[in-house]
């Protein structure tokens, strides 16, 4: 069966790491068809819009989209496209994957395979309610936590740990202090995790959490949270196993998901050939997850760290002399 999915290439580097990746993915015989939307700096420039209708409808018709970085310029009615999405879509869940790969400048070069499961929609990170107030002296913020919220990120973070069989999920929170809304998060957790008799469950306050993380990440499968907790701790997440070029997200909602690096447009090695596409790469590896080829998904992730261990044609931020389609094609070729 051909499954079409929307493809944004993106600003900065995003082509060339787009590109890479298609090329490793056409490889592979995986009957996807692409239908390429624009956002971004390069939609504006050609439409006079930053997130088109026709990109939306396209998202909305193939229900999957595997996207690359985006600039959002300041002053053009939201703060960030990738918000924006996230909003449009319900995409409630952003699922990171932070996995020890052999040859990355990393303080773990093993060790480390676990999964935040944030919250995408709701929580201090969406800004809500923010005031000044007229003599700059104090500033607000609504922060609000739903039951409903906390059900289905906690309950998708369940379902991940058993389909892919994971043993145990963290249930982070701050609700020793933030009795209301870190409160309601944990007890409706607490709730859900009932369900789950199979799955180990145990609980840790955020700032722990960072410390633990640092000390000793192996003791952590998955790990869900709500929306600036996991924004911080992903992040966290990904400077353990070696930064940016190899951290992948999805975003996941009920009627479409978008799959993406975690790292932005890179203007300062945009056109040079030395982005690294690996990040793209494990996003495109989760999007096969997603479609129910996961073992395609090994034989991408596989592929990727055999030529890690070959070190053949590694980017420059990974210390080798290749460039982003070399390092593309090394990784083809073990496919
Ligand atoms: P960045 O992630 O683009 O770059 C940070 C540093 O990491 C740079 O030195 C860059 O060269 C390096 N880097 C990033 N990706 C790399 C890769 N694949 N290979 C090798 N090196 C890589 O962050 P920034 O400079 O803060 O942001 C630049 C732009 O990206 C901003 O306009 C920001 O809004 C946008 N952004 C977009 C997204 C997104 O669309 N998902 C996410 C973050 C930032």
């Amino acid at each position: 069966m051909t499954q079409t999915i929307t493809v944004i290439r993106g600003d900065g580097i995003g082509p060339e790491i787009m590109d890479a990746t298609l090329h490793v993915l056409d490889s592979m015989n995986l009957g996807l068809q692409y239908e390429f939307a624009d956002a971004g700096l390069v939609a504006l420039e050609k439409q006079g819009e930053l997130l088109p209708a026709a990109t939306m409808d396209s998202i909305r018709k193939n229900r999957i989209a595997l996207k690359s970085p985006l600039t959002t310029p300041v002053g053009e009615g939201f703060s960030s496209i990738n918000v924006e999405l996230r909003k449009r879509f319900d995409l409630y869940a952003n699922v990171r994957p932070a996995k020890s790969f052999p040859n990355t400048k990393s303080r773990f070069p093993s060790g480390v395979d676990l999964i935040t499961v944030r919250e995408n929609t709701e929580g201090a990170y969406i800004g809500e309610g923010q005031t000044l107030s007229a003599d700059g002296e104090v500033a607000t913020l609504t922060q609000k936590i739903t039951r409903r919220g906390s059900e289905r990120i906690v309950r998708y973070a369940f379902e991940l740990a058993r389909r892919t069989g994971r043993k145990k999920v963290t249930i982070v929170h701050k609700a020793n202090i933030l009795k209301s809304t870190s409160g309601l998060f944990l007890k409706t957790a607490r709730a859900v995790a009932t369900e789950y008799p199979d799955i180990e469950c145990n609980e840790m306050i955020v700032d722990n959490t960072c410390m633990q993380l640092v000390m000793r990440p192996e003791q952590f499968d998955i790990i869900v949270t709500t929306n600036l907790f996991g924004d911080i701790i992903s992040d966290l997440c990904a400077g353990l196993v070696g930064g940016l070029g190899l951290a992948p997200g999805a975003n996941i909602g009920t009627d479409a998901a978008i799959f993406e690096a975690v790292h932005g447009t890179a203007p300062d090695i945009a056109g040079q050939g030395k982005a690294n596409p690996c990040a793209l790469l494990l996003a495109a590896a989760q999007m096969l997850d997603h479609l129910a080829m996961p073992e395609k998904a090994t034989r991408l992730r596989e592929a990727i760290i055999a030529t890690l261990e070959a070190k053949d044609s590694l980017t420059p931020d990974l210390g080798g002399s290749g460039n982003t389609m070399s390092f593309a094609k090394a990784i083809a070729t073990r496919i």
